[in-house]
């Protein structure tokens, strides 16, 4: 299977070429040539898998260099009870009626982002030796908060690799902080970044297509390599856990193989969502996908009126993994939906650089509403959502579960659909305390660590394993840069 550009180049590389190269030299992103498809019959075989089985397959249709058994030897060792605190990986909770939570945060940064960090490494170093690429390779991540830690603990001491975070210095929650500044390991650096998420990702693209740049690193011995989820080794692993759900319903006799059912995911950078998407591609039975958005919600926009439009107030939320006003995956869908033709999204993407703003057809956007619904979620929302979840039910939900549940409740109500539904559950509530907090109405003066006990304290919900021993670290990289000084510290990081 080979891999294209969504935009004008005509490059076609293999997997390893996508998983090591990250962005396309044209500045698209990669796209597989054709999808693969699930039969019924393979379906039937899926539904009785264990996660890292059924992952390793997913993942086999669309890596076909990669043999089954490597990939079973990669998810075998990221998918299991040392790394993740469920038997079940990524479990099934029902709390409502027929809406289930599909919790992807059991892994060792309580962030969904661990879902594809845990496996991106293997299929990163395996894809470098199949390339025959001699350099060592430095991992430039820009984090709205949980990809950091997830890829500094995916990275962390790994031979041949070094890892660079860079998060937006006021836009991540304290214990998102403290995980990624006190993290351990020799390869490892972090940075705040003055300006918001989008000033960070800017800064790493900027640093990705200054091809001088690109030539000064290789000079050290040094690769670039992204771990955002514009690289394909992000968003393959990310498919399987759509097509687990499926089956999982299917044992637990909530519905029959071929049944639809609805997801609904909280979006940032479409990525999440999009693997979704892509699980619909190749044969999962899907009724809906139900786009969240928080206050910032120019995606909601975009797909009511196919205008996406990022000229408008950047708002900081308690839902910080969400704070984006360009959804660099869109662009993938996009591509589908427009005929395969890299010259259109290229037009796109020019217009959005230039003026900030694109306006797809009426066609492409009669073919996003056939199958993607949206909503947002107001910041006073997010907290009744919360307080609703824990009152009703005693379950404890995140700021960006929050916003998703919200969605769906609407959308539920506008629809009338009450086909069996998924609410993706993508952070733990400790990671967001102050917020989770206050929305139950016992705002704490504390700050950081010592609030996941009060937080336990109050509802009796146990610190997940990996943030307890947050309280004890202290912080190794401190103070913050300019988005101008990032190139300097890349250099600095790898020697001069
Ligand atoms: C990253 C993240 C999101 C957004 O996911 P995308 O793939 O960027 O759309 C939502 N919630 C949490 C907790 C996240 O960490």
């Amino acid at each position: 299977m080979l891999y294209q550009s969504t935009r004008l180049g005509s490059e076609k590389v293999k997997a390893s070429g996508a998983i090591t190269q990250g962005l396309s030299k044209d500045g698209g992103l990669f796209v597989p040539e054709s999808f693969p498809f699930i039969s019924g019959d393979m379906l039937t075989k899926l539904v009785k898998m264990p996660y890292s089985e059924l992952s390793a397959y997913v993942m086999g249709l669309f890596l076909d260099e990669f043999t089954p058994d490597e990939l079973k030897g990669f998810t075998k060792a990221a998918y299991n009870t040392q790394n993740f605190s469920s038997q079940e990986i990524a479990p099934l909770s029902k709390i409502t009626g027929n809406t289930y939570f599909l919790e992807l945060w059991h892994g060792p940064t309580c962030a969904f982002k661990d879902m594809a960090l845990q496996v991106m490494p293997h299929l990163l170093i395996e894809s470098l030796r199949k390339t025959g690429n001699k350099h060592d390779v430095c991992v430039l991540v820009a984090t709205s908060g949980d990809t950091g830690k997830a890829a500094l603990e995916g990275f962390c001491d790994i031979q041949g690799i070094k890892i660079m975070v860079f998060y937006p210095k006021d836009g991540v929650s304290e214990v998102q902080k403290l995980q990624m500044t006190s993290q351990c390991g020799a390869n490892v650096f972090v940075a705040a970044v003055e300006g918001n998420f989008d000033d960070t990702q800017t800064g790493v693209k900027k640093i990705f297509s200054d091809d001088c740049f690109e030539a000064k690193v290789g000079n050290k011995g040094y690769f670039l390599s992204s771990a955002n989820s514009i690289n394909w080794g992000r968003l393959v692993p990310q498919i399987a856990y759509y097509i687990y759900s499926y089956c999982n319903l299917i044992n637990k006799g909530v519905i029959k193989q071929g049944d639809r059912i609805n997801f609904c995911v909280p979006t940032g950078n479409f990525g999440n969502i999009l693997a979704a998407y892509y699980a619909y591609i190749i044969g999962l039975p899907i009724n809906k996908l139900i786009c969240a958005s928080n206050r910032n919600d120019v995606l909601t926009q975009f797909l009511n009126t196919g205008a996406y439009d990022k000229n408008r107030a950047f708002y900081t939320t308690i839902s910080p993994s969400m704070d984006i006003l360009v959804s660099s995956n869109l662009e993938r869908l996009l591509f589908e939906l427009s005929g395969k033709d890299g010259s259109i999204i290229n037009s796109y993407m020019s217009s959005l650089s230039e003026k900030g703003r694109y306006d797809v057809p009426e066609l492409v956007l009669d073919k996003i509403q056939n199958l993607f619904a949206s909503g947002f979620c107001s910041e006073e929302d997010t907290k009744k959502a919360i307080v609703d979840m824990w009152v009703k039910n005693s379950y404890l939900i995140d700021t960006h579960t929050a916003v998703a549940y919200k969605a769906m409740c609407d959308y539920r109500e506008k629809s009338k659909d009450d086909s069996v539904s998924v609410i993706v559950s993508t952070a733990s509530p400790f990671k967001f305390c102050e917020s989770v907090l206050e929305a139950l109405g016992k705002p704490e003066a504390d700050s950081g660590a010592a609030l996941m006990d009060k937080l336990s304290a109050y509802t009796g919900v146990s610190i997940p394993r990996p943030l307890i021993s947050l309280k004890d670290k202290t912080p190794r990289f401190s103070g913050f840069i300019k988005q101008e000084e990032m190139k300097t510290a890349v250099m600095q990081f790898l020697g001069g």
